[in-house]
């Protein structure tokens, strides 16, 4: 087995050839089609985040995430062995050959918020593929049990693999204001998460959106897809731009990049009664003024990844609706390096999707 590692935070990642494992208990081994590469897996391979007002960066090592990590938490793979406490009924049809998408945001198993179905909220400890475990930059990966195993049903692993992160991700913050989407939203960030939030908001028969974003190339790409408009966030009249494209009061707007200039314009844009979704972790601190909070009576929400029923929704909907797949850039696994570096620099229009 091939994996590339973080062996020390913000040095190149490290090529490693070990035995292929065997799945133990109720794990299931994977052979790899597609692992998408995520705006997070950046802040995993830096140590942290940026949290502003001179704090101390929120460190990844503090909050448990040890080195060696294969990194890679959007993996499509194709079933290989079952582990030999599988049992048929847990299976829940599949079979080896079968190519599934792994669900990556598992939380301790036991606690009610897990076994209530909300793993990526677990407080007692995540498990998550690809960031607290092992995930799919690499030919093989194991998932613990085939419960987080989604199948793909004929989709294309490549342009599947994102529906794990930046697709359930935007889906799950798309539903927080579902009651909003039948006049125009703002969305903040035209990279991959937007060109998501994009076709899923059509699919979910949404008005549409304005997509905000400071370059250039990227607004462009979010028009082809579909956006009602595109503002220039660096724009002195930005906020002014919106309300006009928008051509009616905007009651929702979900804030993708998540940093100060972000989350002040999708504040500032947003009429009595609104709702600001952040989703974007590019860090910094709050610039509104809170007052304005309760005179605005503003709904300010947080939404992290989404939960294994969400999954299952999103790529029902994708075939349903049949979902054109956001532009994806495949990259062979040997690439890893390159892809984090692209994305970094913001080199990339879409997706990088490393195929083994
Ligand atoms: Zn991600
Ligand atoms: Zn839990």
């Amino acid at each position: 087995m091939r994996s590339f590692q973080v062996a020390d935070f913000n040095a190149p990642l490290k090529k490693v050839e070990q035995p292929t494992p065997q799945p133990a208990g109720t794990q299931v081994l994977l052979k790899v089609k597609a692992a998408g590469v995520c705006h997070s897996d950046l802040h995993i391979w830096e140590g942290g985040y940026e949290l502003g007002h001179g704090r101390k960066p929120l460190s990844l090592k503090d909050r448990g995430v040890s080195l060696p990590r294969t990194m890679g938490h959007e993996t499509a793979g194709q079933i290989v062995a079952f582990g030999p406490e599988v049992k048929e009924l847990d299976k829940g049809g599949l079979a080896i050959g079968d190519v599934v998408l792994a669900y990556p945001w598992l939380g301790c198993g036991k606690c009610p918020t897990c076994l209530a179905g909300d793993e990526n909220m677990c407080a007692i400890k995540s498990n998550a593929l690809g960031v607290f475990c092992d995930g799919g930059y690499a030919d093989h990966m194991t998932v613990p049990h085939p419960k987080y195993l989604l199948d793909l049903k004929g989709l294309d692993p490549v342009t599947a693999a994102p529906y794990a992160c930046s697709g359930v991700t935007t889906y799950s913050a798309l539903k927080k204001v579902e009651k909003e989407l039948n006049a125009p939203i703002v969305i903040f960030g035209a990279g991959g998460l937007g060109l998501m939030a994009l076709s899923l908001l059509k699919a979910m028969g949404g008005k549409g959106a304005i997509v905000v974003d400071i370059d250039a190339k990227k607004r462009g790409a979010a028009e082809k897809a579909g956006a009602l408009a595109t503002v220039d966030g660096a724009a002195a009249d930005a906020l002014q731009q919106l309300q006009n494209k928008a051509g009616a009061p905007i009651r929702a707007a979900i804030d993708l990049v998540g940093n100060p200039q972000t989350t002040q314009l999708g504040f500032d844009c947003l009429i009595k009664g609104g709702k600001l979704i952040i989703v974007g972790l590019f860090g910094g601190g709050a610039t509104f003024a809170l007052p304005l909070i309760p005179i605005k009576a503003v709904t300010i929400q947080g939404s992290y990844v989404g939960n294994l029923r969400e999954t299952q929704e999103l790529l029902d909907l994708v075939r349903a609706k049949k979902i054109a797949p956001i532009p994806v850039t495949a990259m062979p696994l040997a690439s890893a390096n390159e892809a984090l570096v692209d994305l970094q620099k913001g080199r990339l229009v879409g997706r990088a999707v490393l195929v083994p």
